[in-house]
């Protein structure tokens, strides 16, 4: 079985101004390639994991979301990183999308990771999720991954989640104590 990473994408690894849609508003938190090239090269999985109801707000178009992860690629290029899986979720509760509301991969739901852990043959028990919000770490938990959490201080409720500011303080966090 393999060991991945699951990365939320908005607020974790680029700024978030909010339902992106041109490639141009998006860019990478400074060392993000360079965290993700230490881990891929420690052999995990690389799997972002992002609720994109900006889809089903008519928001987003899919060609803009695509080119959004093409620049995302094109940037952790630059680094030698590759993901080896981006999967999102298009749905709101409260704008239908196919015919689909409540569904069962908006985080906190647990469907995106365990769609991943069954394409990909993944041990969640020496896998990680890394996040910024609540849903973030909700969704590691449902799907028993071992949530990390990017920000400045814990999320009340969940104060036991180890804690780290930069998405390159998690990974060496992660490499130098692999059962944080
Ligand atoms: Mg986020």
């Amino acid at each position: 079985m393999k060991k991945a990473i699951f990365l939320d994408r908005d607020g974790t690894l680029n700024p978030d101004p909010g339902y992106i849609s041109d490639p141009k508003d998006f860019e990478l938190f400074a060392d993000v390639g360079k965290a993700l090239s230490k881990l891929q090269k420690a052999g995990y999985l690389l799997i972002l994991v992002t609720n994109q109801s900006g889809i089903s707000r008519g928001l987003i178009s899919l060609p803009q979301l695509e080119a959004v992860h093409d620049k995302l690629e094109r940037l952790l290029q630059q680094d030698g990183v590759k993901l080896d899986a981006i999967y999102y979720c298009p749905h709101h509760p409260d704008h239908p999308y196919e015919g689909i509301t409540h569904c069962n991969c908006r985080k906190p739901e647990p469907g995106l990771i365990l769609k991943a852990i069954s394409d990909f043959d993944i041990d969640p028990a020496s896998s990680y999720m890394i996040g910024d919000r609540s849903s973030d770490i909700k969704i590691a938990l449902k799907s028993s991954v071992k949530p990390i959490l990017i920000g400045k201080t814990p999320i009340a409720g969940f104060e036991n989640v180890s804690t780290y500011e930069t998405l390159s303080l998690a990974a060496d966090a992660i490499l130098n104590n692999p059962i944080i």
